[in-house]
């Protein structure tokens, strides 16, 4: 099945947070989605492997994907490697996705930074015909990074006022994450992860709220893209930014 886009994370839920509304958004336009976690979040404070890959399944539905996959890449221990390369390489071959979001290449955690580095290489190496895997080479055509703890200047922003409600459930799906003082045994629950704050919700709508702001909509997801981009007709292709409604 060749994907429209395929979305990569280290870990289950980074996908959600940092572009789950375009995801949302371009299955509602007809588009094949796809996320694989190159992990399988088993070292996480909160909750189990197995817990995760159950949580993982209910967000991809939320989401509407066509296809998700946890990859067996030990959780904090994502290394640019060329093993691991080759099982992210045949991934690409086998989805054949025209676009690829990654995560940004700055990030406080380390997995982040290596899940970035190896996702970008290996959109150019899956291009590679001397590079054999069991599938033929395919090169996506534009690797977009998108944002996580820190900010970047935006190469674009997609509106995602329809999909923002769709994605904040996609999130809440990782229930295991969420700090619940009501839940039995929560006083002996582990200590604060960033998801697990109570104001963690609303620091991803404040967010979502302040990239719409800059486009003129609701909400909206930030992303950068490292080459320049082709424009054939400027004025079809600036047109929205015109059509200010601020909400
Ligand atoms: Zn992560």
């Amino acid at each position: 099945m060749s994907l429209d886009v395929l979305a990569f994370g280290a870990h289950a839920d980074d996908v959600e947070l940092s572009c789950g509304g375009t995801l949302v958004k371009l299955a509602g336009m007809g588009h094949k989605t796809g996320v694989i976690a190159l992990t399988r979040g088993e070292t996480g404070t909160r909750g189990s492997a197995e817990i995760r890959a159950l949580e993982f399944a209910r967000s991809a539905e939320v989401m509407g994907l066509a296809f998700h996959k946890m990859l067996d890449i030990p959780d904090g221990r994502v290394e640019v490697t060329w093993e691991n390369k080759l099982k992210i390489i045949s991934e690409i071959r086998a989805h054949r996705p025209r676009i690829v979001f990654a995560p940004h290449g700055i990030d406080r955690h380390p997995d982040h930074e290596n899940a970035s580095q190896l996702v970008r290489a290996c959109c150019y190496l899956a291009g590679l015909q001397k590079i054999e895997t069991e599938r033929e080479a395919f090169r996506p055509v534009k690797v977009v990074f998108c944002q996580s703890r820190f900010e970047f200047a935006p190469s674009f922003i997609v509106d995602i006022t329809d999909a923002q409600a769709r994605k904040m459930n996609a999130i809440r799906a990782y229930a295991s994450q969420f700090h619940r003082p009501d839940r039995p045994g929560a006083a002996s629950e582990p200590g604060e992860t960033s998801i697990a704050r109570p104001e963690f919700l609303e620091l991803i709508e404040a967010r979502d709220r302040r990239y719409g702001a800059q486009i003129g909509v609701r909400y909206g997801e930030a992303f950068l893209v490292r080459e320049a981009i082709r424009v054939d007709d400027p004025v079809a292709f600036f047109g929205p930014e015109y059509q200010w409604t601020i909400p």
